[in-house]
């Protein structure tokens, strides 16, 4: 039996964060993975979704190159050449990562593990014994009940990142991030796109308007959606997959993506057996995510928090670091940076206005349009920073901003929030001239009482 500090079951952003940082406090650290080191984000999420929405800029950019005085000829997309770029930005990745647990003296195990006692785990009749056991075996895409998922005619991301072809025509079951993104690639790369999504709006989590711009943009760009109507049920044929909702309507297509959400992996792996406490198969944790039995813990998507890589990463530091006696402080999850990266981007931080007068503030909001942003204007793109503040002392309690490339300005809109600024701290900072950051400046300007290049 081999004995360590720690012994981390799933080496996804939430397992192998925990065990960089906790060998970096000098803990003995073993690290369980079945599959491929990086989990659901490397090989399957994050990375080759984003690349395969890159290749989808470039396609946009080659067909509209003349709106920008270049002469070019969009011909077709070349998919074994896409899978090519998208496979190797993976294994670039995925061969550092390797190079980085090896160098920080994780001791790496691969196979199936089984939680067989609270400080123990089995992988291929070996038994691996921790202080501390950190679970962290992430989640898998969900169906429907009577939805069965044929990895050909009727798909998830899974089987989505791997496409060969670019199929004729994509009804998209979800609009949530991971479907509006797939909808993105697919209209880019040349599809007939359809999304179908029971609530109101697309990318429903988000602030209204934020949504409602997203939709504005995705009807102009020709991605069809139906909102606020269910799905009933989904036939195949030798033509494609025939979608029915509830109210009768009904879309036929080659491909059915389904991306109505993923659910923990918590099932026949020992987690019940040891008396874990969990809902709905996600386990659960207090604010250090720490479990009901004291030395077992548990990070990332297997716990009812945010979906999403980087909360998986700060989520293993906090344990890694609770464990090693550092006392850090718990995660606030209204300050975690959230994206969709389609195209346009949507991107926020903080409280939506209605979640904000939820709250019982009292909300002040402020729309910075993209059309006054030099920047924005030569990308041509379209869109907005909205501001939710708090009237009684005009601290910013939320950052929502739809348009290309506005993922990348949440490095400072979160620092906003999180430091609790106020409109008039954030607007006597520059912002460096011509550049989307403005935007944000800009707003924070308008905010304080003294807009710049705002009109009205
Ligand atoms: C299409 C898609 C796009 C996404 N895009 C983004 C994005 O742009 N940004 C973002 O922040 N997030 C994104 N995400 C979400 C992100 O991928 C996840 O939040 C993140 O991977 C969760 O990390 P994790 O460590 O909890 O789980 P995972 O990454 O799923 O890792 C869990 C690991 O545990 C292993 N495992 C499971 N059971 C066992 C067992 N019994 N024994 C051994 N090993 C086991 C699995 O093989 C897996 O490698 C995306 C997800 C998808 C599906």
């Amino acid at each position: 039996m081999a004995q360590f500090d720690l012994v981390i079951l799933g080496g996804g952003s939430g397992g192998y964060a925990c065990a960089l940082r906790a060998s970096q406090l000098g803990q003995s650290v073993v690290l369980i993975e079945q599959d491929k080191l990086g989990g659901t984000c490397l090989h399957r999420g994050c990375i080759p979704t984003k690349a395969l929405l890159h290749a989808g800029e470039v396609a946009d950019s080659s067909r509209h190159s003349s709106d920008f005085g270049v002469t070019t000829e969009f011909k077709s997309m070349d998919m074994p050449g896409v899978n090519s770029y998208k496979d190797g930005v993976v294994a670039r990745l995925h061969k550092g990562l390797q190079g980085l647990v090896k160098s920080r003296n994780v001791t790496y195990v691969e196979g199936h593990g089984r939680l067989i006692s609270p400080n123990t785990v089995e992988v291929n009749g070996e038994q691996y014994t921790g202080k501390n056991v950190v679970l962290a075996t992430g989640s898998y895409p969900r169906t429907l009940p009577g939805l069965e998922i044929d990895g050909v005619q009727i798909i998830t991301s899974e089987h989505a990142i791997h496409m060969d072809r670019v199929p004729a025509s994509v009804i998209v079951l979800g609009g949530g991030v991971i479907g509006c993104e797939f909808a993105s690639v697919w209209k880019s790369f040349g599809s007939e796109v359809t999304i179908i999504e029971g609530l109101p709006h697309l990318v429903a989590l988000e602030d209204e308007s934020s949504s409602k711009q997203l939709e504005r943009a995705f009807r102009k760009r020709g991605i069809n959606f139906e909102l606020g109507t269910r799905f009933a049920s989904a036939t195949k044929s030798a033509d494609g997959v025939t979608v029915t909702l509830e109210n009768g309507s009904t879309f036929t297509a080659e491909v059915l993506l389904v991306a109505v959400g993923r659910g923990p992996v918590s099932a026949n792996i020992g987690y019940e057996e040891q008396g874990i406490a969990m809902d709905r198969g996600y386990i659960l944790v207090d604010d250090k995510c720490r479990t009901n039995i004291p030395n077992i813990w548990a990070v990332g998507d297997l716990i009812p928090t945010l979906q999403l890589a980087h909360v998986g990463f700060a989520e293993g530091i906090l344990v890694a670091e609770e464990i090693g006696g550092l006392n850090p402080r718990p995660i606030n999850y209204d300050g975690v940076p959230r994206v969709t990266y389609s195209e346009p981007e949507v991107a926020s931080v903080g409280f939506t206005t209605a979640r904000a007068k939820e709250l019982g503030f009292d909300v002040v909001e402020l729309n910075y349009d993209l059309a006054g942003n030099g920047k924005a204007q030569i990308l041509k793109t379209a869109g907005s920073v909205k501001l939710v503040s708090d009237k009684s002392n005009g601290r910013v309690l939320g950052i929502h901003m739809v348009g290309a490339r506005v993922g990348e300005l949440l490095a400072e809109a979160q620092l906003i929030f999180n430091w609790e600024a106020e409109a008039s701290d954030v607007a006597a900072l520059i912002h460096a001239h011509p550049t989307l950051s403005e935007a944000v400046g800009e707003a924070h300007l308008a905010l304080a009482g003294k807009p710049l290049h705002a009109h009205g």
